[in-house]
């Protein structure tokens, strides 16, 4: 009886997973493949001079052009290359893809003079000992000058300062290149770490800036934040900027650089240079 209780336990667990665990162990397998076979791709969305509308950089968002499954989005498979280590190889991947766009950009029409490429990259990135070194090779292959790569992080983990991880931010910004906070204001942070960071660029994450155009309290919320950024001497960016009220408003309020669905989405390469090419 035992047995056969054992049995039917496991006829009811067993299967949904070993389906998820195979399901699984095939995708990290796709992805390593993916990531050999160029199935990645990175979309660009603008980043623009809120004061004058002038592109001024890209941010490079990565997608993964799936040959069954389609077009897939982040949130669809960098968890699981992050929690397999798959990421280092994979954000080594767009770096290089997204500097040597930048290359072919700077050498194209469009005034790409000051132009800014970013770049996301996530804690076991950050972790990695590889990290600075992937980015000096990749800066030296490529001959993009390190003060026209952005790195955007994320709040905790510019925060939670392991000795690695002061290691790669001190040794980033030692090679000239940019630092940003992303998603500010999402995190569960004081605010006082703000000023020992070294980080040069905040970005505002969107829920801060959603209720703008329609409210004075909304306002006075985001001039407050914009003024804490200004403090700790750093510039601000505010993200997923939607409409024509949202970008006049954060220009007023002094936000130096704005990204978001009004200016433009996500798009691909050549769509972003056409874009460039009339500015
Ligand atoms: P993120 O870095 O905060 O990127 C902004 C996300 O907001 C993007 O989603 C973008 O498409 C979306 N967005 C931009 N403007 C608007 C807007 O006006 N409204 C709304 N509702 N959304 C807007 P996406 O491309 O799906 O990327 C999601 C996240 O995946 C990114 O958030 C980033 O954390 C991560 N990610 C993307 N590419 C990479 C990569 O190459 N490496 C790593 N480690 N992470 C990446
Ligand atoms: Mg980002
Ligand atoms: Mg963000
Ligand atoms: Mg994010």
């Amino acid at each position: 009886a035992a047995k056969a209780e054992q049995r039917s336990s496991v006829r009811v667990f067993e299967p949904a997973l070993l389906y998820a665990r195979r399901l699984q162990g095939l995708m990290i397998t796709e992805l390593r493949e993916a990531i050999r076979t160029d199935q990645l791709v990175l979309f660009f969305q603008p980043v623009v001079e809120l004061s004058s509308g002038r592109i001024e950089g890209a941010e490079a968002l990565v997608r993964w052009n799936h040959p069954e499954r389609g077009l897939l989005m982040p949130d669809q498979f960098i968890p699981l290359a992050e929690e397999t280590g798959i990421i280092i190889d994979l954000g080594y991947w767009v770096l290089r893809q997204a500097m040597r766009q930048l290359r072919e950009w700077q050498e194209g029409p469009g005034d790409t003079g000051d132009f800014s490429m970013r770049v996301n990259i996530s804690t076991t990135e950050l972790q990695s000992l590889e990290l600075i070194e992937h980015v000096r090779e990749v800066l030296a292959e490529t001959g993009v000058e390190a003060s026209k790569l952005v790195i955007e992080l994320t709040e905790s983990m510019a925060v939670n300062g392991s000795d690695i991880d002061k290691y790669s931010l001190t040794g980033l910004r030692r090679l000239g290149i940019r630092l940003e906070i992303d998603d500010f204001g999402t995190g569960y942070s004081s605010i006082s770490y703000l000023r020992n960071l070294p980080v040069n660029v905040v970005k505002i994450d969107r829920s801060l800036i959603q209720g703008l155009g329609s409210d004075e309290k909304e306002r006075d919320f985001v001039a407050a934040v914009l003024q804490l950024i200004h403090a700790c001497g750093m510039q601000a960016v505010a993200e997923g900027i939607e409409t024509a009220e949202q970008a006049a408003e954060l220009a007023r309020l002094g936000c130096a650089s704005g990204q978001g669905y009004y200016f433009g989405r996500p798009m691909a390469a050549d769509k972003f240079a056409e874009l460039l090419a009339g500015s």
